[in-house]
């Protein structure tokens, strides 16, 4: 499951930040379309791997999925993608450039100090 993956690599990036005895509370976390991530998948995925862990008992995992973003050649206008559909919305122009939706980032991680 590609879900797995990235719920590994996420914790590769977040492990060596909880110096101390700490525990997330919450973890932003956005993705462009194109990666083709299922939120329900990536959850499973991410409680399985952190079960038993203290530090991620009670994280709420907020995720997002951004639009994949277009850029017209022909006007220069930038725009959402939907559905694939590779034309420009203002002019009708079908030469585009793909020019977002592979984001993968943490957006923000609350920790508190583990009392
Ligand atoms: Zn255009």
């Amino acid at each position: 499951m590609h879900e797995t993956g990235i719920a590994r690599r996420l914790l590769s990036v977040i492990y060596p930040m909880l110096d101390g005895k700490k525990q997330v509370t919450r973890i932003k976390l956005r993705f462009g379309e194109l990666k083709m991530v299922q939120k329900d998948l990536l959850e499973t995925a991410f409680s399985t791997l952190t079960r038993g862990d203290k530090r991620f008992k009670d994280t709420i995992l907020e995720i997002e999925i951004k639009p994949v973003r277009g850029k017209c050649n022909t006007c220069q206008s930038e725009f959402d993608i939907k559905n694939f559909e590779m034309r420009c919305p203002f002019c009708g122009e079908t030469s585009i450039d793909i020019t977002g939706g592979y984001e993968s980032e943490i957006v923000e991680m609350e920790v508190v100090e583990d009392v």
